[in-house]
């Protein structure tokens, strides 16, 4: 089931308590009433007659509406397009209930307007609309009952003002219903785009403005979440051998172009599960989601590659290679402490030839502790 079709399972659950609550309280009003009026002894019928129409047979059909309106919910559908009508029509025939027996007291017609605002919640154009046709059509029901009642008194007709004012508000809250939807869907459009552009913007501020590789806050932001989980991954730890070499050599624009076309490697060869970034000057990271074996796989590939590409103007004689160290994530290591051991296994890859690929073991990290720096990296 959606997400929307969950929330409206929620709000048809809260409407149909609302419409219990409803009917216990015309229950409870009924019988103070009854009570009240048969103290008093002012009532031309007997407390039977009273009870049977008032209490008996309305409690009687609203208990039908109740029921009948539980088990549609409970059967029907739940991505279905009626369900969500069925509270809304359990509320319009409570009040035609209640109108019809209490036909006299004209207020109660107000009660049509409750399920066209109700009918909002589910974001619908055509729900105020139809519940504003059927609870005009339903209201004919209690005014069609007073008007045989005056018949049956004597009294001289009436054109039913009431029932006319009544439709008038209903239509009224039909329009004002109309405009909370129309109101809701431009407020949703609105978070809409500015979730959107708040994702750009995030987006932008985790990436190297000169690779388009992630950057390194987002690499330890990522690098902490991924100890959260606690799943296997790796940390791939390269750097460019020899580029200050470079640098001199061809100047630092030729350099940057090196630097592009590693990003440009890293990007083509890992899948969306890996999350490539540039934590230093020609320092790169990965973080896989795949153990020190199967990792290692993916950066000899990419250190590979890399050491085959030719740049144009460069001297013919080899070409520009880097310095791999791959450490695997196990629980209890923090993200800083798997960091250094992928920064100690790149260290002794360099301190054995450069060109290469390490992965951390305790002797690696022995081994490398002299070269590399001593301190955890700064993370912030
Ligand atoms: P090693 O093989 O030991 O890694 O030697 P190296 O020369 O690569 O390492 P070193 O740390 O001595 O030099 C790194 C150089 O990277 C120095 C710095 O000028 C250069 N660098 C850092 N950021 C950039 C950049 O954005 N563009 C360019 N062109 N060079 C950069
Ligand atoms: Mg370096
Ligand atoms: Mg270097």
């Amino acid at each position: 089931m959606e997400q929307t079709d969950r929330t409206y399972q929620k709000w048809r659950t809260y409407l149909f308590r609302t419409n219990v609550i409803f009917a216990l309280i015309v229950v409870t009003m009924e019988l103070v009433f009854a009570v009240m009026i048969f103290s008093m002894d002012f009532l031309s019928f007997t407390p039977w007659v009273y009870l049977v129409s008032f209490l008996l047979v309305p409690s009687a059909c609203n208990a039908l509406i109740l029921i009948s309106g539980w088990l549609l919910m409970r059967h029907l559908p739940q991505d279905g397009w009626f369900i969500n009508y069925v509270p809304l029509l359990q509320m319009v025939l409570l009040a035609t209930v209640i109108t019809c027996v209490h036909y006299g007291f004209s207020a109660l017609l107000s009660l049509y307007c409750f399920p066209v605002f109700a009918s909002v919640i589910f974001d619908n154009r055509h729900m105020p609309r139809t519940m504003t046709v059927l609870g005009g059509l339903l209201l004919l029901a209690p005014t069609a009952v007073r008007m045989n009642a005056m018949m049956y008194d004597g009294e001289l007709f009436r054109f039913p003002f009431e029932a006319v004012v009544a439709l008038m508000i209903l239509v009224s809250c039909n329009l004002i219903s109309s405009m909370l939807i129309h109101f809701q869907a431009e407020k949703n459009h609105l978070l809409r785009s500015t979730t959107r552009r708040q994702m750009a913007m995030r987006e932008q501020l985790e990436r190297d403005l000169q690779t388009g590789l992630y950057n390194r806050p987002a690499f330890f932001r990522q690098l902490g979440e991924m100890v959260n989980r606690g799943n296997t991954f790796s940390v791939v730890m390269m750097d460019i051998d020899n580029f200050k070499v470079i640098n001199d050599t061809y100047g630092h624009l030729r350099g940057d172009q090196v630097l592009l076309a590693l990003a440009e490697l890293m990007l083509s060869y890992c899948p969306a599960s890996c999350f490539p970034a540039r934590v230093g000057g020609e320092e790169f990271t990965i973080l896989v989601p795949l153990n020190s074996r199967d990792t290692t796989f993916l950066v000899n590939t990419i250190r590979i590659e890399f050491s085959r590409k030719r740049y144009p103007s460069f001297r013919e004689d080899g070409g520009i290679t880097i310095s791999c160290g791959v450490a695997q994530w196990e629980p209890g290591l923090t993200g800083q402490e798997i960091y250094h051991r992928a920064d100690l296994a790149m260290y002794y890859s360099k301190r054995t030839g450069k060109n290469r690929t390490t992965i951390y073991t305790p002797e690696v990290g022995e081994a490398a502790r002299e070269d590399a720096p001593q301190q955890l990296p700064y993370t912030s």
